[in-house]
């Protein structure tokens, strides 16, 4: 009999260990998973370790102490988590002090996951030819010749070549029908693209990052510098020498022109992964990766688990961008997952961005990592960038939405037949909804949050939890029956812009707009076909694009950011000011951005008028020394939440008090975060130099939370991004 011991998903962290199960079947291996039944419950467990035993199944319970559960079922035929997941695993668990069955979760597509409800991978069934018996008419010899010469085929694409011939032979024993893993998503080749020939600029940034001796290099290029054009061509170099290159993008529905030029380069090769695909997929790409069929794989933040072999070169792009961090546990941030990869695989971390985190930059300058720059556009000009002061604006009457000098540029722009960008961070029609008697704005029945009217859609919307209901006839508060829509979302921009523009052709691209599959790439096309005039969008408008005949982008409120309680607000406008500008005349034909705001003099808004990085840099890097806050320090987030108040409240106190006795450094809090999805929240923060201390006393107060049999569910973040 064997002993195996195995992960079992559970939620609760205080099962975060291993159990044991007795097996029979001679297969069960350490990466295989099982079936076993756990709590009553029927589960999956990844085999760690698997011991053999003389003794039998009771003789094992008695010396164990508790009466063994039996294995159903060995699932797999090969093992699935090779030696490097299971230290990712490790690793990972330990940096996001979460738990061993939540990184397994994070790491592999849902088909092979515990949690997952689909586990049946789909069969497709094959032919090959067998034994040659009897004899065969010329038709059949041929048919027969054919299948002999591809070695098998899909039987669907037999049944096509053969027809009842293929039928015949079957019969008669020429050939036989075997099963395969289904494979549907096999990439079309498409033409192949040519390679540009680098610039000197370019040249010169791809050699200093061929000769850096350091695992990490951030290529701090400017938008439109040509950054796409040196990561292809240093990937080619490493698949010439067979290897494997990961390629990281922030969202892979609004970086369609990478993905097309990385398939065009590299036709066959590439394996494209990412949240928008199904389960089948997800996982035929992993098994491509894990068979060694792909040399590259292009993919959001989760690509970064894909079971590479041989990884010579990882490519993170725009690695300023939060959504490579992930706000569910394990709440890691991709940036540390690639490094841990790229020092297990002896191979370099390339960060590309125009507007480097500052973390990321500051390392660069220490010398932890080495700097690349590319300081010039391609086309040799960055775009003439304003900043209209609406306080005076609005002193002289202009519309709030759309100053004067705005309008009078789109006009021209529209003249010229070139096209028009306009961002403004915040969908929907109105960010509130306020009683004109009373003046209380309607609430979310279950967050802490206003309701935004969604004029489109007819109805309130909460952005938080994504509750909806239709608008009220009557005050909750007074009962009062007249309201106004205060703020402006996207909607209610687009409603302006048509009202000034009534001939132009308009497209919004939001969260609203966005969520039908395809309709982030509809969007695109349509603006690549000059069927958009103006397309009108939040901050995903900002990210990466590359059309030639935008030549005006206009920021709507590109101050408003810095409203946000955060100590990374700053930082975050002013990347967002850059990375918009940056789409604006980025080919022949010059560009120009506008920026309004009512407070532009704010150092954010001045240096992204400037697109003046580093002297954005020393100012911003100047206050977060004063203040202490990071990259001076590190921080580590502890919240609970609940469903009463009292409880919650009381819990995270006793644990705060448990870590202010056994740990040194800063602990700030509990302070009360917004209610959210009828969850109480209280936040701790941890803020200090040495994070390996903090780490400690953070999983000796988990241990401590756990002894104490807390009920709050805590999360902890050991990297957080944003502390509203
Ligand atoms: P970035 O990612 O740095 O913002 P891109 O890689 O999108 O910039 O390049 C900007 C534009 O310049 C693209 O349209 C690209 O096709 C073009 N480009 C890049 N490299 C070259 C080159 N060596 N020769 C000609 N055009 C180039
Ligand atoms: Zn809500």
């Amino acid at each position: 009999m064997l002993l195996v011991k195995l992960w079992v998903e559970y939620t609760a962290v205080a099962l975060d260990r291993l159990f044991t199960y007795a097996c029979f079947d001679e297969t069960a291996c350490r990466g295989k998973r099982a079936e076993i039944v756990f709590n009553g419950k029927k589960s999956l467990g990844f085999i760690e370790e698997v011991e053999q035993t003389e003794l039998n199944l009771q003789q094992a319970s008695e010396q164990l102490g508790y009466s063994l559960g039996v294995i159903e079922r060995v699932l797999d035929q090969e093992p699935l988590i090779n030696e490097e997941l299971f230290a990712m695993a490790e690793w990972l668990s330990k940096e996001t002090i979460s738990s061993r069955i939540s990184c397994f979760q994070a790491m592999l597509p849902a088909k092979l996951k515990p949690s997952g409800k689909d586990h049946r991978i789909k069969m497709e069934q094959w032919v090959r030819p067998a034994a040659c018996k009897g004899k065969l008419t010329a038709k059949q010899e041929a048919a027969w010749n054919a299948l002999k010469q591809t070695g098998s085929l899909p039987l669907s694409q037999w049944r096509k070549m053969a027809g009842s011939v293929g039928k015949t032979l079957e019969e008669k024993g020429w050939i036989e029908r075997f099963e395969k893993e289904a494979r549907s998503s096999e990439i079309e080749s498409s033409e192949a693209e040519e390679i540009l020939p680098l610039t000197p600029l370019q040249q010169q940034a791809k050699e200093a990052i061929e000769a850096s001796k350091k695992t990490v290099v951030l290529l701090h290029g400017v938008t439109g510098s040509g950054k796409t054009e040196v990561y292809l061509q240093m990937a080619q170099e490493v698949v010439n020498k067979k290897k494997q290159v990961l390629i990281l993008v922030p969202e892979i529905s609004l970086t369609p022109q990478m993905v097309q030029r990385v398939k065009r380069r590299f036709p066959r090769a590439v394996a494209i992964y990412h949240s928008g695909l199904n389960n089948q997929q997800k996982y035929e790409q992993f098994k491509r990766v894990q068979n060694g069929e792909v040399a590259i794989v292009v993919g959001t933040r989760s690509a970064v688990f894909m079971p590479f072999q041989s990884l010579g070169l990882i490519i993170m792009d725009e690695e300023h961008d939060s959504s490579y961090k992930q706000d569910n546990p394990p709440q890691y941030h991709c940036r540390d997952a690639a490094l841990w990869r790229a020092q297990r695989h002896h191979c370099k971390l390339l960060l590309g961005s125009a507007t480097p985190s500052l973390d990321s930059y500051a390392r660069a300058l220490k010398g932890v990592y080495d700097l690349v720059t590319m300081p010039e556009r391609i086309n040799a000009t960055l775009p003439k960038v304003v900043a209209v002061n609406m306080r005076q604006a609005l002193r002289q009457n202009e519309s709030y939405i759309l100053s004067d000098l705005l309008k009078q540029k789109i006009t021209e722009r529209l003249k010229k037949q070139e096209q028009v960008m306009l961002l403004l961070n915040r969908r929907g029609y109105s960010p509130t909804v306020r009683c004109t008697r009373c003046l209380s704005s309607l609430q979310c029945p279950h967050c802490d949050v206003t309701l935004s009217w969604h004029r489109a859609e007819k109805v309130l919307k909460c952005h938080s939890c994504g509750y909806t209901q239709p608008m009220v006839q009557e005050c909750p508060n007074c009962h009062g029956n007249s309201f106004k829509m205060l703020g402006i979302g996207t909607q209610r921009l687009a409603e302006e812009v048509l009202h000034c523009f009534p001939d132009a052709r308009i497209d919004r691209m939001d969260a609203d707009t966005t969520q039908r599959k395809g309709a982030h790439e509809a969007i695109l096309q349509r603006l690549e076909n000059h069927e958009t005039d103006i397309l009108i969008g939040t901050q995903i408008i900002a990210k990466g694009m590359d059309y030639p005949d935008v030549t005006l982008v206009g920021i709507i409120n590109g101050d408003a950011g810095l409203n946000r309680p955060d100590y990374r607000s700053v930082e975050t406008t002013f990347q967002l000011i850059v990375q918009a500008a940056g789409r604006s005349g980025r080919a022949e034909k010059s560009g120009e951005v506008v920026i309004q705001a009512f407070d532009p003099d704010h150092y954010a808004i001045r240096y992204g008028v400037k697109q003046d990085y580093t002297g954005f840099f020393v100012r911003e890097m100047n206050y977060r020394r004063l203040s202490g806050n990071p990259p001076y320090s590190y921080l580590i987030s502890v919240v609970f939440s609940g469903e009463q108040i009292d409880r919650t409240h009381r819990e995270i106190h006793h644990f705060a008090a448990f870590l202010r006795e056994h740990c040194n450094e800063r602990i700030l809090g509990p302070a009360e975060l917004f209610r959210l999805q009828d969850r109480y929240r209280f936040r701790l923060i941890l803020k200090g130099k040495n994070r390996e201390t903090m780490m400690k006393c953070v999983r000796e107060a988990m241990r401590f939370a756990q002894q104490e049999k807390m009920r709050s569910r805590i999360r902890v973040d050991t990297s957080p991004m944003m502390l509203e």
